[in-house]
């Protein structure tokens, strides 16, 4: 695989251009994409993951985060998903090294609740991002603060895209071919021979990487079958309209369920994303814009835009000689916003197994069921969210019916490990679920939307059950958070000093 040709330059492609051509400097890694089609432009939030991206490439947060009016981000916070009284928000915080001292009071907590004992169990009072993300402060500890927190970004898609252009172009040497591609050519054997251009050139190679969005052009000609998750999951489209940018600017995403779906509210350092991410069968487009407008409270200023989504994934990411990455592989949600995650996921492990077994069928089968799995893993996490909401303010019927989807066998043994008090992490282990999602997470989820008996039916803590001591956990988090400065101080760009 010497010769690859990338079609599509979204974050996708611009980001599997800079990984492959990283990893493989021999290679020519060819990137055509069209200008007058242009790219998706939201995809704003990210999972520590796209740190990650930034270490292996050698990219400097002080280099790319002004370019890119990025802003650090410990979590997201999820709002009005639940009516159960002291749990209408709850924070959802990336895993970090200092969870492992209050984790296990966390756990012990949430199951005493859960079988029935009046004690507190929101995850917001043990887990310390919350506490950090609360009181806008970066994720940046002092020096002498031995403990690192973990961190993703908020960003602006067209400059990262831009950005790792000039990246991938400069030091790492890709060509940029701006055309529109017309063809796919194939080879006799059924793979890809050839991108065929509107300007008459065509681009041979042999690997083919599809990042051209929802058109998801190669994989549809190489016919690769589409596995839809509408299923369970029912919002399919969005409408999407930027807000000003704010002080202290917060290092947290927020995800607002309102009538349909929800909104998040990513910010910037020049700016708010705003996004409604709704289901098309409970409410048109117009009645979408108008309850984003009102929860914005900004009337009819402002253009929208709207958005359709394909929802799912394709069922065989690596096919014949051709990867899809981004939109044209598949499209969860942004609820925990993980499609670069994704992205940076399917391009190293495609990488890792063509450098340790070629393109054998076996290594591509395999590389296929990991992909796969991964998806309907990080699918799982989102529909609990839906499944398990216990939000009542339901004018169009929306949230009663989120609850009634039929989940997965694996969340279905989480959700009757939670119910019946069983241990949960035995449970996350045993489903396989702790791959995607930790303990913590699940733990988060479940306890963030007050999913516990009744507040009249909870017993007072006897002697059977440990006391926690919540104002020992509060003080730490307490001292802990003093070692974390304010989060606009910490933002490398030009405006923040
Ligand atoms: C509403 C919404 C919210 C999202 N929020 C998040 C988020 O918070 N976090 C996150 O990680 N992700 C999020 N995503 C996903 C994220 O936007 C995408 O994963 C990311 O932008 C990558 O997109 P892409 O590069 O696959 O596609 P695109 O950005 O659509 O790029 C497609 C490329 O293909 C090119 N192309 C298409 N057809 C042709 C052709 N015939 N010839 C030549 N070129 C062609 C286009 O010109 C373009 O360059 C969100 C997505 C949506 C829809």
């Amino acid at each position: 695989m010497t010769d690859v040709v990338i079609l599509g330059g979204g974050t996708a492609g611009w980001m599997t251009a800079c990984l492959i051509a990283h990893r493989w400097p021999g290679a020519t890694v060819t990137l055509v994409e069209s200008p007058e089609i242009g790219i998706v432009g939201v995809g704003e939030g990210s999972t520590p993951q796209l740190k990650g991206f930034f270490d292996t490439l050698g990219i400097a947060e002080s280099d790319w985060m002004p370019a890119c009016d990025a802003t650090y981000k410990l979590g997201i916070g999820f709002d009005g998903w639940s009516d159960r009284p002291g749990y209408d928000r709850y924070f959802h915080p990336f895993p970090t090294a200092l969870d492992s001292h209050t984790a296990a009071s966390f756990f012990y907590a949430t199951r005493a609740r859960r079988t029935g004992r009046d004690v507190e169990a929101h995850p917001d009072r043990f887990l310390l991002p919350a506490r950090l993300a609360a009181d806008a402060r970066a994720p940046q500890p002092a020096e002498n603060f031995p403990f690192e927190v973990s961190y993703g970004y908020h960003f602006d898609a067209h400059k990262v895209g831009a950005f790792l252009a000039g990246h991938a172009t400069g030091p790492l040497g890709v060509v940029h071919r701006q055309a529109r591609v017309t063809t796919i050519e194939r080879a006799p054997n059924g793979d890809v021979a050839a991108l065929l251009c509107d300007d008459g050139a065509r681009i041979a190679g042999d690997l083919f990487v599809d990042s051209s969005g929802f058109r998801s052009l190669i994989f549809g000609a190489l016919e690769v079958p589409f596995v839809g998750y509408g299923d369970t999951l029912f919002n399919d489209s969005a409408v999407v309209m930027p807000t000003p940018g704010r002080t202290p600017v917060p290092s947290q995403t927020s995800a607002t369920a309102l009538s349909a779906g929800w909104v998040w509210d990513i910010p910037l350092t020049t700016r708010t994303g705003n996004g409604y991410v709704y289901s098309s069968r409970h409410l048109t487009p117009a009645q979408a814009e108008a309850e984003l407008r009102t929860h914005l409270g900004i009337g009819d200023a402002g253009q929208a835009r709207h958005l359709k989504m394909r929802v799912g994934r394709v069922r065989n990411s690596w096919s014949h000689n051709a990867l899809a990455v981004g939109l044209a592989q598949g499209f969860l949600e942004p609820l925990e916003a993980t499609a670069l995650h994704l992205v940076i996921a399917t391009v190293e492990a495609f990488l890792d197994a063509v450098d340790r077994g070629g393109t054998m069928p076996e290594n591509r089968t395999a590389f296929n069921a990991t992909i796969a799995a991964r998806y309907d893993g990080v699918r799982d996490y989102i529909v609990a969210h839906y499944r398990l909401n216990q939000r009542n303010d339901d004018p169009v019927g929306y949230w009663a019916e989120a609850r009634a989807v039929a989940p997965s066998d694996s969340l279905k043994g989480l959700m009757s490990a939670w119910f019946t008090g069983a241990d949960m992490a035995a449970a996350i282990d045993q489903a396989g679920l702790g791959r995607y999602y930790s303990a913590i997470s699940w733990h988060c989820l479940m306890a963030g939307y007050g999913t516990f008996p009744d507040a009249a039916r909870l017993m007072p803590p006897g002697a059977d059950i440990d006391r926690i001591d919540m104002a020992r956990i509060d003080d730490f988090l307490t001292r802990c958070a003093r070692n974390f400065d304010a989060h606009d101080r910490h933002l490398p760009h030009k405006d923040f000093p």
